[in-house]
């Protein structure tokens, strides 16, 4: 079996890694446009989750992945300059650079072939290809050019962001609301190695012109973002990661959905399939499930067709659950200014329900749990208590490695 996967982003290495796994007599290349080491973006989230679907697809990457993140026990939440609120919770990070180097070695020692600076333009190269993995990310080219088989949307997010770093390390997850004359501007903020904090500033688009980013250079930007969370940096400097330093950093999140995932033998996964917002850090998990699932299909199935439609079947289904998640988070991201007059606490929680998008008012047992991790005493509890649950997950996990 011939596979072809373009883009050497977390879908189509990983796929790779599989591929290569389940027949060892396949032969598997990944094609990537850009140099060896070089990718765009700082840390990624994720949870035991994730951990624990890496373990079921390749148990040796995984645990390469487990012993290298950064981990935070608590998530702070700071509306001004009032008290902060706590969330709780734990959860890791990687940098999205060692992530994918972890991976692409692993793909290397099982036979992967892994082409640099290749930049797909023409399938026409993979005419003897049995499966072709278009794994180009959101923007994905390939996807573009049958866009009416696939019956991709897109789809603007109303807010700007910018993915920065900062050399101030965090000790926990932190989002920071600030007020501005133009509106509020807000960060969240989560280690993911010893020296380098994610940063990602998100505002309302009034509030955008409003602070003049529009007329700033990626210099003037970083100055300016520096100055607005001066509280929160110590003096440490924003890390600004330019595509080209006279273009603007910021971004608009962009909604993608296919109708169909599949045309032929060419197939989408990850970003170029679907994107979530990354207020719920979930697109890394999506790109490796859809890799997991896309391999235990075509190793069920003896027919190529039936297993890249029982694909499209299982992950549509799934991912769409998810992207309602992530809507009602950016929706709640793009109504700020309706909580920011709450006290921190109630800010806080509504927060953490914001998945929800009934948006809850407070009360029961949620509400009941949130005022107690506003607590050190709660806090320390809610931290046994995850320290015991990652403890079990750990050991079930050596248990199936
Ligand atoms: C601000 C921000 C924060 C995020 N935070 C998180 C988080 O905390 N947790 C999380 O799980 N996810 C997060 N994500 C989402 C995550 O980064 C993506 O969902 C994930 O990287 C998707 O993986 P992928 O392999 O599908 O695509 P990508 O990672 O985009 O990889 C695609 C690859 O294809 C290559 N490529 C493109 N076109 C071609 C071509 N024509 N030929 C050859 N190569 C090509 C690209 O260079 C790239 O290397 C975040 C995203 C953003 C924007």
């Amino acid at each position: 079996m011939k596979v072809v996967c373009v883009g050497a982003g977390p879908a189509g290495l990983y796929f790779a890694i599989l591929a290569k796994r389940r027949d060892p007599s396949a032969e598997v290349c990944v094609l990537e446009r850009n140099p060896e080491g070089v990718t765009y973006g700082w840390g990624v989230t994720f949870s035991d989750d994730v951990l624990d679907s890496l373990y079921a697809g390749d148990p040796e990457s995984a645990a390469r992945i487990r012993d290298d993140p950064a981990s935070w026990g608590d998530q702070l939440v700071t509306l001004g300059d009032q008290a902060p609120a706590h969330l709780g919770g734990y959860g890791f990070a990687i940098g999205r650079h060692r992530l994918l180097e972890i991976l692409a070695e692993r793909a290397v020692e099982l036979g992967v072939r892994i082409s640099y600076r290749h930049q797909v333009e023409d399938l026409a190269e993979f005419a003897d290809a049995d499966l072709i993995v278009a794994a180009d990310g959101a923007n994905s080219a390939i996807r573009e050019r049958y866009v009416e088989r696939f019956g991709t949307q897109r789809e603007a997010g109303r807010n700007h962001y910018i993915w920065l770093g900062t050399s101030k390390v965090f000790p926990e997850f932190r989002y920071a609301f600030e007020p501005t004359e133009a509106g509020w501007i807000w960060f969240y903020a989560y280690p993911f190695d010893h020296q380098t904090t994610t940063f990602i500033v998100e505002c309302a688009p009034a509030t955008w012109t409003g602070l003049g980013f529009d007329r700033l250079d990626p210099e003037q930007t970083k100055a300016a973002l520096e100055r607005i969370f001066a509280r929160h940096l110590d003096g440490h400097p924003l890390l600004v990661q330019s595509r080209d330093q006279h273009m603007s950093p910021w971004l608009h999140f962009t909604w993608i959905t296919n109708q169909a995932w599949y045309h032929g033998n060419l197939v989408l996964a990850g970003d170029a399939a679907h994107t979530t917002h990354f207020s719920i850090g979930n697109g890394t998990k999506l790109a490796i499930d859809d890799a997991i699932e896309l391999d235990r299909q075509v190793g069920r199935q003896p027919d190529l067709d039936a297993a890249v439609a029982a694909y499209q079947q299982e992950r549509i289904a799934a991912v769409g659950a998810r992207q309602r998640i992530a809507r009602a988070s950016a929706a709640w991201f793009e109504d700020v200014e309706d909580f920011t007059e709450r006290s921190p606490t109630r800010f806080a929680y509504s927060l953490r329900t914001r998945t929800d998008s009934s948006r809850p008012a407070p009360g029961g047992v949620p509400w009941l749990l949130h005022l107690a991790t506003q607590s050190s005493l709660g806090r320390q509890g809610r931290r046994w208590l995850s320290a015991a649950r990652r403890w079990r997950r750990n050991g079930q996990r050596g248990a199936a490695s």
